[in-house]
């Protein structure tokens, strides 16, 4: 399992909506868009996974940057 790290959304570190924990694991999901299956209208999501409480956080691909852990 990968380690949780901070993330920057708009600048702003994000902290989660339930708990306030401010460290996530991130990957990327595709939404399937309901009889558009296969179609290529799909969305691709980063799902941004709160470490602590496990809320799963939703955004479009490229507005969460992940910050590296410091050494
Ligand atoms: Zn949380």
């Amino acid at each position: 399992m990968r380690t949780p790290s901070r993330m920057l959304v708009a600048d702003e570190p994000l902290a989660c909506v339930v708990c306030r924990g401010d460290l996530f694991t991130r990957r990327s999901i595709t939404l399937t868009t309901a009889g558009f299956a296969n179609t290529g209208f799909n969305k691709e999501v980063d799902a941004v996974t709160c470490g602590r409480c496990g809320y799963i956080h939703q955004f479009v691909v490229g507005c969460v940057l992940e910050v590296p852990p410091e050494e």
